[in-house]
């Protein structure tokens, strides 16, 4: 075979020619097309005889041609002899592609410029998988809302504008009763319901805000512009109205509602973190002020942290001392008028001598993971309290939810019940729907092998969480406590009675005992009797007292019988 040599021209030309990825061709001085590639016939879709002679502006759209970019890139590459850019442009066929653009100034042997070699790369497909990475990368999958770092770089770039008198509100929503309904139901139905509510946010917040989900059951309103206190409330009073409307998810009708805090740049804060943390600490605000409702940020809240935490290290403290008493309050049965058990309750007087609310401090301890330790010094205590006792009372201990979670509970219980010698159908364990629904499946098994023990177990405060009646149905109870808020509201109107009137009915069909918490007067204990309740609790009964006062028919008191 015999060799044949290329001249170095054609071979430039051949090479130029061939190449299909980019499209390599010159333009004269002014712009026109000189030659033409079959990268650029199929970038762009005309061929030579098409395009050679005419201007190059004809890649760019009529917007850029009549701001003289076509112009101006070439004057930039002839001033710099090279010119890197990217932009949009046209096809023959009209439609856009996302082109990166080199040009290169080109001088003849002698030094005169000639033109510019120009080589166009078509990054349209790389262009959208880079946007569609970016746009993971800052918003969240499920509701296509901005994530966390989406709603930072935007904060980011809006935050310099306060400085042109353009304040900054941020909200921070979350919701109020959403981890039960996801547990109950399960992760599917706990989806629909946030995107539910990224689609009501989104409607609420308009044009100028931008929504965005923080994680988790959490999400955030930025309001730009000019919120003046007055905007911003409506806003987060519009915020909270849109998500108390009951959520339907397929035959369900679930209640979530949310609570909001509000803080505004530059009033708040100017830094973007301190700008979070201020609405964090107005939300908590939100919270403990009984949900469903919004606060805005004051100074005063940070106090309230401050205080808290003097509070979690007295209470460290007091645990490890074991520096609580129990009161005892009793259980009446409304028929018989005897005293059928007794509850126990922690009491704790900090070192002024201030007697600190178990609604106040059990929380905290519980979230400082203090609950295991003190829970057990009060089962420990009032089960060896109540062998005192005679043998048909009973005693009723609070579990608090990381107790009731505890896979050691019922080995605990057992141990206790056997140190002590309290016959396990005197001991009753309390608790709440919280406790039960933050892991339902754990909490049914240990209360069914408590129930094995003959311990009974007592919902309490019925009627103040998520009251399901499934619940009731599903777990191995043998009481109900109706929440004091039903009973005091007697006196008032008939309306309360008749929500007593069908838990009672309710609990008999399952067999399960009821006890009305928090009875004051005669008119709430007879109508609370008129209801059907089997056992009657509050101070018209008598108050929580240390066991010592405890008084029995035919004795002074127990204590007497105990220490004597
Ligand atoms: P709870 O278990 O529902 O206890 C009943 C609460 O209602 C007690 O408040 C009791 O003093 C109060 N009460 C009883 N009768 C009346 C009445 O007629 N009127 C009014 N206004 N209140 C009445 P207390 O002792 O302040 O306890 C509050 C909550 O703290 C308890 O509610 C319980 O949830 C928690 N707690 C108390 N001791 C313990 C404990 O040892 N462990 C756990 N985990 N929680 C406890
Ligand atoms: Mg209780
Ligand atoms: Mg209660």
């Amino acid at each position: 075979m015999t060799k044949k040599t290329i001249a170095p021209d054609l071979m430039y030309r051949l090479l130029v020619q061939g190449v299909k990825d980019y499209a390599i061709y010159l333009l004269g001085a002014d712009g026109t097309v000189l030659n033409w590639n079959a990268g650029a016939e199929r970038a762009k879709g005309y061929k030579a005889d098409e395009i050679v002679g005419l201007n190059y502006e004809c890649f760019y759209s009529p917007d850029d041609r009549a701001k003289g970019i076509p112009r101006r890139n070439l004057d930039l590459a002839l001033r710099n002899g090279h010119l890197t850019t990217e932009g949009w442009r046209l096809r023959k066929d009209g439609t856009a592609f996302w082109a990166r653009v080199a040009l290169d100034a080109i001088y003849d042997e002698d030094g005169t410029f000639v033109g510019f070699a120009k080589v166009t790369r078509d990054l349209t497909e790389q262009r959208a998988s880079e946007q569609r990475f970016q746009h993971q990368a800052r918003h969240d999958a499920l509701t296509g809302l901005p994530n966390r770092d989406g709603l930072i770089e935007c904060l980011e770039l809006e935050l310099p504008q306060i400085a042109y008198g353009s304040p900054i509100a941020v909200h921070h929503v979350d919701l109020d009763r959403f981890k039960p309904i996801n547990d109950i139901y399960g992760h599917q139905v706990g989806d629909q319901v946030l995107q539910e509510v990224a689609k009501r946010l989104f409607a609420v917040a308009g044009a100028s805000c931008v929504v965005g989900r923080l994680g988790g059951d959490e999400f955030a309103v930025l309001q730009f512009g000019a919120p003046g206190s007055g905007s911003m409330a409506a806003m987060a009073k519009s915020i909270v109205e849109a998500l108390s409307v009951p959520i339907a998810v397929g035959p369900r009708l679930l209640e979530i509602g949310a609570s909001v805090g509000v803080a505004c740049a530059p009033g708040d804060a100017t830094d973007l973190n301190e700008l979070l943390r201020c609405a964090d600490l107005a939300l908590h605000t939100a919270k403990e002020n009984g949900r469903n409702g919004f606060r805005f940020y004051e100074a005063a809240m940070g106090e309230t942290k401050l205080a808290r935490r003097l509070m979690e290290l007295k209470l460290r403290h007091a645990v490890a001392a074991k520096d609580f008493v129990l009161a005892y309050q009793p259980i009446v049965n409304g028929q018989s008028n005897r005293t059928v058990g007794f509850e126990a309750l922690l009491r704790w007087t900090d070192q002024t001598g201030q007697p600190i609310s178990p609604a106040l401090f059990v929380p905290i301890a519980e979230e400082m993971g203090l609950m295991p330790e003190l829970g057990e010094w009060v089962l420990r205590t009032a089960c060896a309290q109540a062998t005192a006792w005679p043998d048909d009372v009973t005693v009723a201990v609070n579990l608090s939810p990381t107790q009731l979670n505890d896979p050691l509970l019922f080995d605990l219980v057992a141990q206790v019940l056997r140190e002590t010698g309290l016959p396990a159908r005197r001991l009753e364990l309390e608790i709440t729907e919280t406790a039960i629904l933050a892991n339902l499946g754990a909490a049914r098994e240990t209360l069914k092998r408590l129930r094995g023990l003959g311990i009974s177990i007592a919902l309490d405060d019925f009627g103040t969480g998520f009251s399901s009646l499934s619940l009731v149905r599903e777990l191995p109870l043998t009481r109900i406590k109706i929440d004091r808020s039903f009973v005091s509201d007697i006196d008032g109107g008939s309306r309360t009675t008749a929500v007593i009137e069908s838990v009672v009915a309710l609990c008999r069909g399952y067999g399960l005992k009821t006890t009305a918490e928090g009875i004051e007067t005669d008119g709430q204990r007879l109508g609370v009797m008129m209801s059907g309740c089997s056992d009657l609790q509050g101070y018209l009964l008598g108050r929580p007292q240390p066991a010592s006062q405890i008084e029995w028919p035919g004795t002074t008191s127990v204590a007497a019988s105990i220490e004597a």
